[in-house]
């Protein structure tokens, strides 16, 4: 038999639903968490001579990720952004170099000032020119700054199946047609396809050829590094490159969020085919 609608049994249920809802959440919180656990942040502290500098880890859902996000320069925060309303949604690991918002992390050795930009280490010729091209080098600097360099690339980079390194840049100073033509990036440069509805600013820099098909296949602004003739200016490109490990830069103008964002779903497909035969690879089969 069906009871009353009356407002006394409406009131009842609603205060049984009420005593009932710790229980809920008791259920459903357990379960809510493994679907989808909280982002967990881990800092670590590099220290130098006179300042630390923080490595700030994020993961989203997965902290081993054979996929390795990473942004090297602190005041690009957009790219930031993008990088984390991306994981948000896929899950992966970002990792971040934090040093007072600024782009050049300056040490003091000895009452000597000095400079250098962090995606400029990953070469011995790459740490002797972004130190000689700032305040001062020793051999002692270029030793501290080698060490740091050595400690990114063996705690984070090594064993990963792909690097996305995350940058912004200014309007107009550094685009996809620096690689073209007379700019002075061209050297740099095996193949390059422009989308010229894009801005020129928002584009793509890889080391990887399948995914500067891919890439220039969906009309995105790419650009394919010259392993030949490539500049060594001690870029983590460089030592990609070098070390056959596939890299990709993706790269947009300061506050264009929706643009990396969308750069960055339209690599999606690529990354999750990467990992899938990276599974499906068996350990001690070697693909091509
Ligand atoms: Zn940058």
């Amino acid at each position: 038999m069906h009871k009353k609608f009356t407002i006394q049994n409406v009131e009842r249920v609603i205060n049984n639903l009420i005593l009932m809802k710790p229980l809920i959440l008791a259920l459903t919180l357990p379960a809510f968490f493994i679907i989808y656990p909280p982002d967990i942040t881990h800092v670590q502290l590099y220290s130098f001579a006179d300042i630390d500098v923080a490595i700030q880890t994020t993961c989203h859902r997965t902290c081993t990720s054979p996929v390795l996000f990473i942004n090297l320069h602190d005041n690009e925060n957009t790219s930031v952004e993008a990088a984390t309303v991306y994981l948000d949604k896929t899950g992966g690991s970002l990792v971040q170099l934090k040093h007072l918002d600024l782009r050049n992390i300056c040490i003091n050795l000895q009452d000597q000032g000095y400079t250098f930009d962090p995606n400029r280490i990953f070469t011995p010729a790459g740490v002797q020119a972004t130190l000689s091209g700032f305040d001062a080098y020793s051999s002692e600097a270029d030793t501290l700054v080698t060490r740091f360099a050595n400690t990114l690339l063996n705690r984070y980079v090594t064993g990963k199946k792909l690097i996305i390194a995350l940058h912004n840049n200014t309007d107009s100073l550094y685009s996809i047609l620096s690689y073209i033509g007379s700019g002075s990036e061209a050297p740099n440069a095996a193949e390059v396809y422009i989308n010229a509805a894009m801005d020129p600013d928002d584009f793509i820099y890889t080391t990887h050829k399948p995914l500067f098909n891919y890439l220039a296949a969906q009309q995105v602004n790419v650009i394919l590094q010259n392993e030949a003739t490539v500049f060594d200016d001690g870029s983590l490109s460089v030592y990609a490159g070098r070390n056959n490990l596939p890299y990709i830069n993706v790269e947009a103008e300061h506050g264009h969020l929706e643009e990396q964002l969308q750069m960055l779903k339209i690599l999606s497909p690529f990354i999750e085919n990467l990992l899938r035969e990276t599974v499906e690879t068996k350990p001690g089969e070697q693909k091509d």
